[in-house]
């Protein structure tokens, strides 16, 4: 993992500290001695992180957050603020400020990785999130390019063997998640498999349990591997944490348990956890969106070209039929001409719904292009397929095209052209070739109609 951290701190001694054990550590690390100096390295440098002290002279910790936060050029970078143990109050002002984690000096190392990372890794998928969102806006997806939305609230489950401990943790939680409680750590493992929760907290105080294997058992079940765990741990005992870390814990807490601490540390996780599910849903939605048509929400073309040549494939192999239909709209430029482009959409629109509807579940329904639609329908002989086309014909002549901004109801009919697979060596490009021969003496014939191909 690499990134950038800022350190800020007025104490030389210290600075030089941090920088040494995160140089160590592969970080690419800048340092500021007053927070003037901080605020203006954000604003020129892209940082991934700031570890933050709180007393410094002349413009204090708190003080610093609070810029950044309100900065939305700084705004997304994380601030994790050092404070004095002594001191409980400051990270309750800390939290107020913005902060995203606290860490209490002398800072340890071992606390002092597993804030970084944690954070660190909530960044890149926030960055890669709004690099994503750009995009969408530059391309006009408004919906994908909502990025800055407010926090939701997490589910988590709190696995935890004692009663007054589970009380206390979800009270402290309750503000940013729903908190499902459970006493039985091999009942957790079903439990986390069987619904979606965005973080787990384990609370290793079992009698005769080793909470490490719920961790471990968490990490190697598919449904579960992805969700955050954070472990509540007795103080001073480091080796245990870093097993805990090794086998995929996510971050930790030692007791007692400050609820400040526990907010803060369960928020990075439940925002890491939303960041990557947005992420993944987004994925998906591009995928989506390059095989889709945008006006009509039909399958595009370049999707029924490779998805045909599959159907194709299937049908001969099977020794099964396949009919296709190709239609196109009469007149529709007249449509464009008389009312104008945008109520020309509004009909394009309404009759891809038509087609929607006349569809069955496994015939694939694509906008060809311009005012020409193809219907694929698997299992489907010649008959059958006249039968659909005209079904198609009928509920486009049928019903008026409501065009609300032209104030009118337009009558719109279409031809239609229907080819059939031919058993034996017969392609995409022929089946599509003949089924367009066949709507073109449709067109010729008097529009309005359906012409079968010979078969
Ligand atoms: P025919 O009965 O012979 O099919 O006549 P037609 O007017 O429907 O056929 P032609 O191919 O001459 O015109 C098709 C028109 O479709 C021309 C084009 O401007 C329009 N068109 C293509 N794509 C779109 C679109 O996305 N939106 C709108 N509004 N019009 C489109
Ligand atoms: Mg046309
Ligand atoms: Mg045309």
């Amino acid at each position: 993992m690499t990134a950038r951290i800022l350190v800020v701190d007025d104490v030389p001694a210290n600075v030089k500290l941090l920088e040494a054990r995160l140089v160590a550590e592969y970080f690419d690390v800048l340092t500021a001695g007053d927070g003037h100096a901080a605020l203006a390295t954000c604003e020129k440098t892209p940082v991934d992180l700031v570890l933050l002290d709180i007393m410094m002279p002349g413009m204090d910790g708190f003080e610093v957050c609070e810029r950044l936060k309100a900065n939305s050029r700084t705004a997304h970078i994380p601030v994790v603020m050092i404070t004095a143990l002594d001191q409980p109050s400051d990270r309750v002002r800390g939290l107020k400020a913005g902060a995203d984690d606290f860490l209490t000096k002398p800072v340890n190392d071992l606390q002092l990785m597993s804030r970084v990372k944690s954070l660190v890794r909530l960044k890149n998928v926030s960055d890669e999130l709004r690099l994503r969102a750009q995009t969408a806006q530059t391309i006009g997806l408004q919906e994908l390019a909502r990025v800055d939305r407010p926090d939701e609230p997490g589910s988590v489950l709190l696995v935890d063997g004692r009663a007054s401990s589970q009380e206390r943790l979800t009270r402290a939680l309750k503000p940013i998640a729903d908190v499902a409680v459970i006493s039985d750590p091999q009942a957790a493992l079903f439990e986390a498999a069987e619904s979606s929760f965005d973080l787990i907290i384990v609370n290793a105080n079992f009698d005769d349990y080793d909470p490490l294997r719920l961790c471990s058992q968490l990490r190697s079940l598919e449904r579960t591997r992805f969700i955050p765990i954070l472990l509540v741990t007795e103080q001073g005992n480091d080796e245990r944490i870093v097993r805990a870390l090794e086998l995929g814990v996510t971050d930790y807490i030692m007791r007692p348990v400050d609820p400040n601490e526990l907010v803060a540390r369960s928020l990075t996780q439940i925002r890491r956890k939303h960041c990557n599910d947005r992420l993944r849903a987004s994925v998906q939605q591009t995928i989506e969106l390059a095989v889709t048509d945008d006006l009509t929400g039909l399958h595009n073309r370049r999707y029924l070209e490779n998805h045909l040549k599959l159907l194709i494939d299937r049908a001969t192999t099977r020794g099964r039929p396949l009919s296709i239909c190709i239609t196109d709209i009469d007149r529709f430029k007249r449509v464009n001409d008389t009312h104008g482009h945008d109520a020309g959409d509004d009909v394009l629109r309404e009759f891809a719904n038509r087609v929607r509807a006349t569809a069955r579940g496994a015939d694939l329904a694509c906008r060809f292009g311009g005012e020409e639609f193809v219907v694929v329908m698997p299992d489907t002989t010649p008959e059958m397929a006249a039968i659909v086309a005209e079904r198609l014909r009928l509920a486009v002549e049928s019903r008026g095209f409501d065009i609300p901004q032209a104030a009118t109801v337009l009558n719109v009919t279409a031809s239609l052209g229907i080819a059939t697979l031919r058993p034996h060596g017969d392609t995409a490009e022929a089946l599509l070739k003949r089924a367009d021969m066949a709507l073109y003496q449709a067109k010729n014939g008097g529009r309005n109609r359906v012409v079968a191909a010979a078969a």
